[in-house]
């Protein structure tokens, strides 16, 4: 029987999964990088210049001053709880 190489990857420690997801900031990031691999498209217009609005945590198109949050139009959408603690709660339930 083949072995599965998805079920049998290398897990990440919680000490690094900290290093890398410990912080608000660093899973807004990522999701950012997830999200928009290329760097940020406007979905309204599919503009690429862009400013943060960081007190609010949006981005904000420069041409079409449309506003878009990292979490629009995901599953974290709507939600209040932080990104941490989602990250933290994925993590757990899949390594
Ligand atoms: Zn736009």
């Amino acid at each position: 029987m083949a072995r599965n190489p998805i079920q049998f990857q290398k897990g990440l420690s919680l000490i690094d999964f900290f290093a890398r997801f410990g912080t608000e900031g660093q899973c807004r990031a990522e999701l950012e990088k997830l999200r928009w691999p290329d760097g940020f498209r406007c979905p309204k217009c599919g503009g690429k210049q862009f400013c943060r609005l960081e007190k609010r945590n949006l981005l904000q198109r420069s041409g079409c001053h449309h506003q878009t949050s990292v979490k629009a139009g995901t599953i974290f959408h709507g939600s209040k709880t932080p990104l941490v603690k989602w990250f933290l709660l994925i993590y757990l339930v899949t390594q």
